[in-house]
């Protein structure tokens, strides 16, 4: 009980649960044509590699074919290949030389009749290149839907990353809204936060912190923090996320510096009553899904209603797992659905130059019993 060891508020990546890449593989497997047994998917996106092999390195790509998964990389990669997929069934192939590398790649193809290959993230050079030696045929990224159906072991992950930025505001907002006493920059309070974040247990920032303060910076969603000293009246913007273990966490949080007027008041309400929305249209998702752009819907029209349909200059949500943006994608002209075991993000705002602005963003796990909500941080806004 004595208190000489140091404790931490997080325990290491060793203690979280592991992910079955074998499982992952089987169900690639189970999804191939059946029949002549020819066919194959190849994968070049470097996400969808890490989710189906484990493997994190820079270059690489797997193949599936219907005995099972090859993860090919280049010689600087070969032991971490071989450690990352250990226990997934993954045959590792490393070369020295990128042509080399290739060769093996048109050779573990040969014989499909059939090799399915992402359209969309294959840059059309490649595609070219890669078609004059295998029968490619385009698919609509397998591997990136199923991703967006998160595990238990992925929501680990996602859950630690949420604690962490949580533990790094809690400290950070109580400097933050006594910069009057002591002047901070966006700079900052940017700062603080990433330090603070990987103290709790994260490997990383998720993204570069947002932290968009005063009438001009806090009117633009995507503000890059700089040397703008945060002073009385403004309105705050910190927009956080951490990453564990290759998953993100995303979270926003607003403030008025000092006593808010009754216009930024009312104006938090409002986005606090549309996040409220959008987060409670998540309860209708039913066992075949809800149409995202429903959700969108649910919080948009709270600010359309008053008046603010044109300060609110950016979708509702997306999707979170090895990308800080997966599918589905919560905005006005998604065709994506939102599903049991999806982690979406709930972010509704207000900004106009001269005002400022204000949003509020919580991630959120549907699940069969409604949604839960990962990140846990107060709103306390306005005061
Ligand atoms: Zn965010
Ligand atoms: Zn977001």
């Amino acid at each position: 009980m004595s208190g000489s060891a140091r404790h931490h508020s997080t325990s290491d990546a060793s203690a979280l649960p592991s992910i079955d890449h074998a499982e992952r593989v089987r169900t690639i497997v189970d999804r191939l044509p059946s029949g002549d047994g020819c066919d194959a998917l190849l994968v070049l996106d470097l996400t969808d590699v890490r989710w189906l092999t484990g493997f994190t390195g820079s270059n690489g790509w797997a193949v599936v074919r219907r005995d099972g998964a090859t993860l090919g990389t280049d010689g600087r990669y070969r032991d971490r290949a071989v450690a990352e997929t250990a226990g997934s069934g993954v045959d590792v192939i490393a070369e020295e030389t990128a042509t080399a590398l290739e060769q093996r790649l048109v050779e573990t193809l040969r014989g499909a009749e059939r090799v399915a290959l992402d359209a969309s993230t294959t840059p059309h050079s490649r595609w070219t290149r890669l078609a004059a030696q295998a029968p490619l045929e385009p698919t609509d990224s397998s591997v990136r839907l199923l991703r967006q159906v998160l595990d238990d072991a992925e929501l680990a992950r996602i859950e630690r990353a949420a604690r962490a930025a949580d533990a790094a505001l809690t400290e950070v907002e109580p400097l933050l809204l006594a910069t009057g006493d002591e002047p901070m920059t966006e700079h900052d309070v940017r700062t603080e936060l990433e330090y603070r974040m990987r103290l709790h247990g994260a490997d990383d920032r998720s993204y570069s912190t947002i932290v968009a303060t005063g009438p001009v910076h806090g009117a633009r969603p995507h503000h890059d923090a700089t040397r703008r000293t945060i002073v009385e009246g403004d309105t705050v913007i910190i927009d956080v996320g951490a990453l564990v273990d290759g998953y993100h966490s995303d979270m926003t949080r607003s403030w008025v510096i000092g006593e808010a007027t009754p216009e930024q008041v009312a104006r938090y309400a409002l986005v606090a009553a549309a996040q409220s929305a959008g987060i409670g249209a998540l309860a209708e998702v039913g066992a075949s899904g809800v149409a995202a752009v429903d959700i969108d819907a649910a919080a948009r029209t709270v600010l359309d209603d008053a008046g603010y349909g044109d300060w609110y200059v950016h979708g509702t949500g997306h999707g979170v797992g090895l990308d800080i943006h997966e599918l589905p994608m919560l905005v006005r002209t998604s065709r994506d659905h939102v599903r049991w075991g999806n982690v979406v993000t709930i972010e509704p705002g207000l900004y106009r130059e001269g005002f400022g602005g204000f949003r509020i963003e919580d991630l959120v796990v549907v699940t069969e019993d409604g949604p839960r909500v990962l990140t846990q941080s107060p709103k306390r806004g306005v005061r």
